[in-house]
């Protein structure tokens, strides 16, 4: 497992561990392998390459005795389509992108990939073929090389290039006199709030997956720098089934569908027009309060 493919509450506690001051990759690893607890099927499915079309179907979840978190959800994504998943804080978005990188098991209903059910795939292809942005992307003891590109088996030079490129991180990596060897950290190149995020969807995209989960960022990024993260977002997200835990109406605007998520189930889906119009939960809350930064609730 690589930190390609996270959790993405598991990465609080990693970003802890690294703040007491233990931030060995092997630690890392183990506290990503403790969280891969779901069973492993006898005789699972590659399916690689896949498409990218993602279903749940009536799925209900929750955690261990807690109450229903996801109760009888539906939805499709179809291969290429940008999501855009809001919600107010405990709605279950971050839930959903957990589901579709098995990182749990639904109690009810099934999540597909391709029209199969998760628990049938073999997973470490299945998530191989997944990207994931986290909020608050971690950084490695290494270089730059290392953190766009590490748990990758035969990463070529010209993969992280382009991967880079894609991010836009490739002219400023090309102005260091160590380029992709540049150590980042306290021995090298200090990072911005902005160039962290670029090198997390470099990192994300850089073995091309078919599925991209990105968690938008909350805290306020310059207006220019959060600008810049932004366009890198949509890049990566071009051609790949993309769902964002959406919190920028930016951001928002720009998906094929919005889902709005309340009280486990989803209370809305349409596009950015679409939900104006209807004058629900999406035009109260997000629409009509002008909504950057804003929590759907
Ligand atoms: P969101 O991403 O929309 O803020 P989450 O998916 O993180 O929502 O959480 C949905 C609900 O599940 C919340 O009530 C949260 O407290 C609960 N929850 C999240 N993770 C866990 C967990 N590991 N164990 C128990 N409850 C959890």
């Amino acid at each position: 497992i690589g930190l390609l493919v996270q959790p993405v509450r598991v990465l609080s506690r990693v970003v802890s561990t690294i703040q007491q001051g233990a931030a060995s990759a092997d630690r890392v690893f183990e506290i990503l392998d403790e969280a891969n607890e779901v069973p492993l099927t006898e005789h699972p499915v590659v399916h690689s390459p896949m498409k990218g079309h993602v279903s749940f179907e009536n799925v209900d979840f929750r955690y261990n005795d807690s109450k229903h978190v996801l109760n009888g959800i539906s939805f499709e994504i179809k291969p290429g389509e940008k999501v855009a998943i809001v919600g107010p804080t405990g709605a279950g978005k971050s839930t959903i992108a957990d589901l579709v990188m098995r990182f749990y098991d639904p109690q009810g209903g099934a999540v597909k990939v391709d029209g199969i059910d998760l628990r049938d795939l073999e997973l470490k292809s299945y998530r191989r073929q997944i990207g994931v942005v986290p909020q608050d992307p971690v950084l490695m003891k290494g270089t730059l090389a290392y953190n766009i590109g590490y748990g990758c088996r035969g990463m070529t030079k010209a993969s992280l290039e382009r991967a880079a490129k894609m991010a836009g991180i490739y002219d400023f990596i090309m102005t260091l006199p160590r380029g992709f060897d540049t150590e980042v950290g306290e021995r090298g190149v200090t990072l911005s709030g902005g160039q962290r995020q670029r090198v997390a969807i470099a990192r994300a995209v850089v073995r091309d997956p078919r599925i991209l989960i990105m968690d938008e960022a909350t805290s306020s990024l310059d207006a220019l720098v959060e600008q810049q993260v932004q366009e890198a977002m949509h890049n990566a997200m071009e051609g790949r089934t993309s769902i964002v835990i959406a919190h920028r109406l930016s951001t928002i605007r720009d998906a094929d569908r919005i889902l709005v998520l309340r009280d486990g189930k989803i209370a809305e889906a349409g596009t950015h027009d679409e939900l104006v119009a209807a004058g629900g939960h999406y035009y109260r809350l997000f629409a009509a309060s002008n909504g950057e930064h804003t929590e759907v609730g």
